[in-house]
Order: structure tokens, then sequence, then C-alpha cells
């Protein structure tokens, strides 16, 4: 008979297993989050391990902001949406969003991860199919597994992988056919070609949905997002983003798009129906991210002209640095060994990063994801930039 004890022996060896690919154990900070970070062992850290992209995470006037939100607003609200979960401040974030973005409306959700999770069951049927981009985000993945629409990947960022997959979808009969994709690969430091993708949504009259996480705030001229890079702002059906990364790094998330989808949403997504309101002080204090970053474009610049510096810097030092117009750079660096070990020397002389090779990553593909942000100076991406290179020659990942 199979035992609860084989059970636990199961996870056991399963747990020995990922410690055997290299990962290294969450370490514990001791600070807020920002540029430089300090650990339970009192060592501090340049981090450019964060999404933290315009440094507002731990903002005096945001964290100000916060303060006043909890004051006037109460802690929690312990209610979905539809009974007495929804605030005034819910309504004025969403408002706000929708004016950022230049969409018709949105909902607030605890997180993006609840968003992609619930938006796809909500929206689609059995005879309707999604055509996704295989790079896309976990929750998107997870969200079209609970949808039971025919489902048609297509090779990432391949436009005409893509239009196979919309024909494929057209010919399997579908009724309704949805387009999902991620907005910024951040693996792999590009903005998902929109311009392409709304042509073929026009012409296989598909719908558009965006997954900008790690664009908003900080992608595009005035950081709206890569719908505003790709020149396509009023053609995206609907937009799922985060609270998480630029805008403050707290928690929650958002859809915004076209008002039939988000009425919609608000009726029959679980995870926004079945699932408490977003706390109001987040709500209050994106109101003022928002705002401040709508009457400036400053933190914004300095995160893609600190990225812009810091893969110029590197590429001239002879890594293969990734990315253009966007806060991330990854850097590839190779085989899976000489990349942890890379990765453990780096964080050893002080700069906080993560090597992540396979199983996510293609084999010979390791890579370090470095994200730079607002609060950077040069002298942190400069003492980067030494470190990557000093430590890069010894391992003969460069000359
Ligand atoms: C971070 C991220 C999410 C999840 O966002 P949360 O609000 O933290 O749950 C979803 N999609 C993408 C592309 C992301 O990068």
């Amino acid at each position: 008979m199979v035992t609860k004890q084989d059970f636990y022996g199961q996870l056991s060896h399963q747990l020995r297993e990922l410690d055997q690919l290299g990962f290294p154990a969450e370490r514990p900070l001791n600070s807020p989050q920002g540029p430089e970070i300090v650990l339970a062992d009192g060592r501090r850290f340049v981090n450019l391990n964060s999404s933290n992209y315009l440094g507002l995470a731990a903002n005096p006037e945001v964290v100000a902001a916060a303060k006043a939100g909890l004051d006037q607003w109460g802690f929690g609200i312990a209610s979905a949406r539809i009974f007495c979960g929804t605030q005034v401040v819910h309504h004025t974030l969403e408002k706000k969003i929708s004016e950022f973005l230049h969409t018709e409306e949105s909902i607030l959700y605890n997180s993006c991860f609840d968003v992609n999770l619930g938006l796809f069951e909500a929206l689609l049927s059995p005879e309707d199919a999604i055509i996704w981009d295989s790079h896309i985000h976990a929750s998107s993945v997870d969200g079209i597994h609970l949808c039971p629409s025919k489902s048609f990947p297509y090779e990432s960022n391949d436009m005409v992988s893509l239009k196979k997959a919309l024909i494929q979808a057209e010919e399997a009969g579908a009724r309704f056919k949805m387009i999902a994709t991620d907005g910024v690969f951040s693996m792999d430091g590009i903005v998902a070609d929109l311009k392409t993708i709304c042509d073929l949504a026009d012409h296989y009259q598909a719908i558009v949905m965006v997954d900008d996480s790690h664009a908003t705030g900080v992608v595009g001229k005035t950081g709206r997002g890569s719908h505003e890079y790709c020149g396509v702002m009023d053609r995206v059906d609907v937009i799922t983003s985060t609270l998480s990364k630029a805008l403050g790094g707290a928690s929650g998330g958002f859809a915004s798009g076209r008002k039939e989808i988000i009425r919609t949403l608000r009726h029959l997504s679980h995870t926004s129906m079945s699932s408490n309101a977003l706390t109001p002080v987040i709500a209050a204090t994106a109101i003022k991210v928002i705002d401040m970053i709508s009457q400036s474009n400053e933190l914004q610049r300095r995160a893609v002209d600190g990225a812009d510096y810091f893969r110029r810097q590197l590429r001239a030092a002879g890594f293969n640095a990734l990315g253009q117009d966007i806060p991330i750079v990854p850097v590839i660096l190779g085989e899976e060994k000489a990349t942890m070990e890379m990765g453990r020397r780096i964080y050893e002389r002080g700069v906080f990063i993560t090597g992540i090779i396979f199983p996510f990553q293609p084999m010979g593909m390791g890579m370090v994801r470095t994200q730079i942000t607002a609060g950077h100076t040069r002298e942190h991406l400069d003492r980067a930039i030494t470190i990557f290179t000093e430590v890069g020659k010894g391992l003969g990942i460069i000359k």
C-alpha cells in the first residue's frame, strides 16, 4: 500500500532535485525595497533584482499617501466588491487608471495574477479560441487552462506563427478569437510587436488582450505602456496589469479596456467576485502614484536611461546584454554551471541578482535578469558594471 510517508518522501526527493538546480534560498531583506538593500546579516547590496522601476516602493510621498489613506479609509474592507467592498476610493482609482491608459473602464483585483486567472473563463466559451504567445506569464497560462475555449499557442512574438494560429482557429470553426500576449517579455527583453498583432487582429476579427505588468508606468514615451510604445493606444481591447511593480510595488492588479469587457468581468470573473476587494490603503496610494507620474516623466526617464547606460556598458565589456527602451537588461551568460557561479560571485561582491537557468531558460542560455530603477545612481551602475566585468573575465564568460 502507498503510505502517507511515501508522499512526504516524494516531496523531499523533489525538493532535493530543485535544490540541485542551484536556486538560492530566499534571502530576507532587513530594509525597505530600494536601489540598495540590507540583508538580515547586515550586508548591503546594490539591488538589480526588483521590479520597483520607478523607485516608488519606499518613496516618502508615497508612504505619506499610504498613511493618509489608512487613516481615511481604514485597514481592511472584509467584503467582495459587490457586497460592501467597494469604497469611493476604488472607483476613483479605476477612473484614474482608465484616464492614464486612455481606456474606457477599469476594474481592480488583488493582483494581476488574479486578473489573468479570472479573465479568460469569464469572457470566452467552448466555441471560442484563445491564440496565445508561448512566453506569456504563468498567470495567463493558468487562466487559459481554466477556460474551456480552444487553445492555439504561437511562437513568442513571431507574427508568421501568430497568423498561422489565427488561420488554424478559424479552420477549427472558432466563433470569437482572442489573442493573448504580454506587452513586455521581461526574460527576453523585448516589447511585443503590438502593431502587427493589432493589424492581424483587425484582419481576422480577433480581440486583443495585453498583459502589460512590466510596462505600465515605464514603457512608452509617457510611460503608459507597450500600447503607447507601439502606437496602438486605442486598438487593444483589454490591458491587464499590476500595481505590484512600477506603480508602487505593493500589490493589486487591474483590467482596463472596452467597457463591455470590464463590466462582464465585474459580474462573471471568479477571482474578483469571490475575493476580498483590494485594500483601500493600496487604492488610495495608487491614486497618488498615478498623479505623480502623470505630472512628470522624470522617474520613467531615469529608469529607462539608466538601463540604456547599463546595457551599453555591459555590451562594451563583451556581454550579451538584451533589451531596448525598457528598464530590464537580461544578460545571457550561457552554460548552466558558469551562470550559477557567475551569479554567486557577483552576489558575494555585493550586487543582488539571481542566476536563472534550465528549466526556466533553454539549455545553454543561462542568464541574469537585471532591472534598473529610477533610484539607481550612475555610481550604483558603475559599481555593478565593474563587478560584472571582473567576475565575467575571471570565469572566461567575456574576454
Ligand atoms: C508580475 C507579473 C504578473 C503578476 O502580477 P501580480 O500583480 O504581482 O500578481 C502578471 N503578469 C506579468 C507579465 C507579470 O510580470
